[in-house]
């Protein structure tokens, strides 16, 4: 090809890729769209309800140009109005958070400017924001300036780097690991089990312990469970406690189990994934001995009502972290500097990555953190609001619960899990509100899960009228 042919055929490429990068007007233009679409979608949350048990179908993707606000109205049709609607306050199930706005925006300005987290050299600003992060989230948990850690898409991927660090701090291969035993609470988060087999652990022993009354793990069946798998020639090497499990919002007796791994020499691991922020309200003496933990992992998506997408773990051993996610550190040891440890690539498995820090820092820089502490002190209160509205419609509760997390059911004479069943079912096809179910104890309960920080008193009172109506429904 002469230069005149590829001058000409760049030319004429032009008058299409350059569709990719629209001129200042039409970026104004769909600004507004969006703008106008956010804006409207938020208005109309209180009046929308939370859940939707339609279908989604035609989202094809063919190669034509099209509308942003015809693809906004698919959009809204497809997503917004099927399944849970997780940004309204009306999700009261599983673990929600919301998302706030500021956060969007933080994304928003991310992913415009784009700079490359991963690595320090490539975005000193960028790579500083996430490490500001980190340590912001270091002060909150007590951890020590030297502690390392990273933001992640979730707690699962937390859970992941963690659990790394703790196999390769313990040298857990070969043929240690069918006799190296693990230990957990009865009501563990999944994804804990899930990153053990991901990262080659599956044929480790698992040993469960059993929860108290209050669904908190027995501290002395922990120590009793250790002590006779020393003496039958096991290795055990790590305990992972929970501060606030999913079906119950309990916390665990963190000082406790830190006292009993600290004499077994075991590695100590939180799970604070939906708990942990409760730390900086009137609950943060139910956290004491957190601080003495190996790992933790906490979820910004969940407790600092962050939009999905961002996970956050603390590790106490930065050689270990090292090991498992910086790709030369054997022979590098000795460059274990500041510099190294101020790339977020090298203390997770990811390397080009979504540059998240942003949308923690920005809005906890422009609202202050006051306002997220006073939402999480709320959702305490309205979590025994709702206890004592139920009880009075004569449902059973669990026990006081320990967080912003509880159950309940209906003491029907005959078949009651069934009944609970058919009442779940019900609440979901009515939706206005939207609540999960469990098995605890043997029995069928639903779940009232309070953290996204669009729940309100009016959103309480709606789900107690939205229970007593389908409740009339079964009585
Ligand atoms: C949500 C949750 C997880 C998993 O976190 P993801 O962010 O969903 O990956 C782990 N542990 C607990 C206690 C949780 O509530």
């Amino acid at each position: 090809m002469n230069t005149k042919d590829i001058l000409s055929k760049i030319a004429e490429l032009n008058k299409i890729s350059a569709r990719l990068d629209p001129d200042e007007s039409k970026r104004s233009e769909l600004l507004k769209c969006a703008a106008e679409f956010t804006n409207q979608f938020i208005s109309g949350l209180n009046k929308a309800k939370g859940f939707s048990q339609k279908q989604a179908s035609s989202l094809e993707i063919t190669n034509s140009e099209k509308k942003l606000s015809a693809l906004l109205d698919l959009y809204q049709k497809e997503v917004v109005e099927t399944g849970i609607i997780a940004a309204s306050g009306k999700h009261l199930g599983y673990i929600p958070g919301g998302g706030v706005f500021s956060a969007a925006l933080s994304d928003f300005i991310a992913a415009v400017t784009n700079p490359f987290a991963g690595a320090y050299f490539a975005s000193p600003g960028a790579a500083a924001i996430e490490n500001e992060v980190i340590n912001w989230l270091k002060s909150v948990f007590s951890f020590p300036q030297n502690a390392v850690g990273c933001l992640s898409s979730g707690g699962s991927i937390s859970a992941l780097i963690a659990f790394t660090a703790a196999r390769d701090k313990y040298k857990i291969k070969n043929e240690l690991i069918p006799k190296s035993v693990v230990y957990l609470g009865e009501q563990v988060h999944h994804s804990t089990q899930k990153a053990l087999r991901i990262i080659g652990l599956e044929d480790t022993i698992i040993r469960y312990v059993s929860l108290d009354d209050f669904h908190r793990m027995k501290t002395d069946v922990l120590d009793e469970l250790i002590r006779k798998d020393f003496a039958d020639g096991l290795n055990p090497f790590l305990i992972s406690a929970t501060a606030g499990t999913t079906d119950t919002g309990s916390v665990d007796p963190l000082n406790d189990v830190a006292e009993i791994s600290k004499k077994h020499k075991l590695w100590f691991h939180v799970d604070a994934a939906y708990g942990g922020f409760f730390i900086m309200t009137s609950k943060k003496h139910l956290f004491n001995g957190i601080e003495k933990a190996d790992s933790l992992i906490v979820d910004p998506h969940k407790g600092l009502f962050m939009p999905y997408g961002v996970g956050a773990v603390l590790v106490k051993d930065s050689a270990s972290v090292l090991h498992s996610n910086y790709y030369s550190a054997n022979y590098m040891q000795d460059a274990l500097n500041d510099e190294l440890l101020k790339s977020p690539a090298n203390l997770s498995p990811e390397l080009t990555k979504h540059f998240r820090g942003l949308r923690v820092w920005l809005p906890l820089q422009l609202h202050g953190i006051e306002p997220f502490i006073s939402c999480l002190e709320e959702k305490l209160l309205l979590v025994k609001y709702f206890r004592n509205k139920l009880q009075e419609l004569g449902f059973f509760v669990g026990p006081e619960p320990d967080l912003s997390v509880s159950y309940f059911w209906y003491p029907f004479n005959t078949d009651a899990d069934s009944k609970n069943k058919l009442l779940m079912d019900l609440i979901h096809a009515d939706g206005s509100v939207f609540l999960s179910s469990s098995v605890i104890n043997n029995r069928f309960v639903i779940r009232i899960a309070i953290l996204a920080f669009r729940t309100k008193k009016e959103t309480i009172d709606e789900a107690v009228r939205m229970i007593k109506n389908c409740l009339s429904k079964i009585k």
